[in-house]
């Protein structure tokens, strides 16, 4: 809008008004400008996939003539699919918690239970770079939470954790308690994020390095979606990282949530 009131003096009635205005217009044309940036991300983030969906089909329809060529025409489509309803799932996720619609189903949890799973489950996954994956659980530590939140928080930071770390690196999970919170570290020695880069990693669709992701599959809704969930739940997440040596991301959980 570009709109601002002039603070003649900003010391009495009128000055500190109008700077009352000023800001409040700043922060409405912040938003705005958040809107549009989203909007023109979710567009993009969902043309490419259609994109190859539309250009594959085109091909395969004209050229394909073994069934084993449109079976590859399908399995290749399924997982364009399956990339869009990803994307589709994780903002409707992130928008129902924002407009604080988001059912959280409450139940103890055994965080060691759910931990030690998701590892085992990571080292089937990550087999060719051979990580060493490893989880501790310092205490037993039990506390109310969603099940399938907290499993889809700790299998992003963990699948990020083990997508970024090159062959041979580590990767540990560490749980404990902290002050009223349960308190678990997802400690990798990958690839680190860039100082300028890390106070945005938990933005939608951000991303360090943009053409890597796309072919392992990350739409950079991950950290976003977990945050979301995290706080959610009362809690939160930190982060430190150095490059080329790696990261931490220390997920907070209230020991005993207020609702
Ligand atoms: P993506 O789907 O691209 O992984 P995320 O939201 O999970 O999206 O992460 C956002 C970005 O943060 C990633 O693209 C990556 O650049 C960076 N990132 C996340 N976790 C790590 C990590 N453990 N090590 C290095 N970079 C990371």
């Amino acid at each position: 809008l570009g709109l601002r009131l002039e603070v003649v003096n900003p010391q009495d009635e009128i000055g500190r008004l109008a700077t009352t205005f000023n800001d409040t217009l700043e922060r409405l044309e912040d938003a705005f400008r958040r809107v549009k940036q989203f909007t023109g991300d979710v567009s993009h983030e969902l043309r490419t996939p259609l994109t190859i969906l539309r250009g594959e089909t085109e091909v395969g329809l004209r050229w394909a003539r073994e069934p084993e060529e449109f079976r590859e025409l399908f399995r290749s489509n399924l997982e364009e699919i399956n990339r869009m309803s990803k994307i589709i799932e994780a903002l409707l996720e992130i928008s129902r918690a924002e407009e604080g619609g988001l059912k959280l189903e409450l139940t103890p949890i055994d965080l060691g239970d759910l931990l030690g799973e998701l590892v085992q489950q990571s080292r089937l996954i990550d087999q060719e770079k051979g990580l060493k994956i490893t989880f501790t659980a310092e205490e037993s530590v039990t506390i109310r939470g969603d099940w399938l939140r907290l499993r889809q928080v700790f299998m992003n930071l963990l699948g990020n954790a083990v997508a970024y770390t090159p062959a041979g690196g580590e990767v540990s999970v560490v749980l404990n308690t902290s002050g009223g919170f349960a308190r678990v570290m997802v400690i990798d020695s990958g690839v680190g994020i860039p100082a300028d880069d890390l106070p945005h990693i938990f933005e939608r669709f951000y991303r360090v390095d943009k053409a890597r992701n796309r072919n392992d599959g990350g739409c950079g809704l991950g950290l976003s979606l977990a945050w979301t969930l995290t706080e959610a739940h009362g809690g939160k997440i930190e982060v430190v990282s150095e490059l080329n040596k790696g990261s931490v991301f220390t997920v907070y959980l209230p020991l005993h949530p207020s609702a």
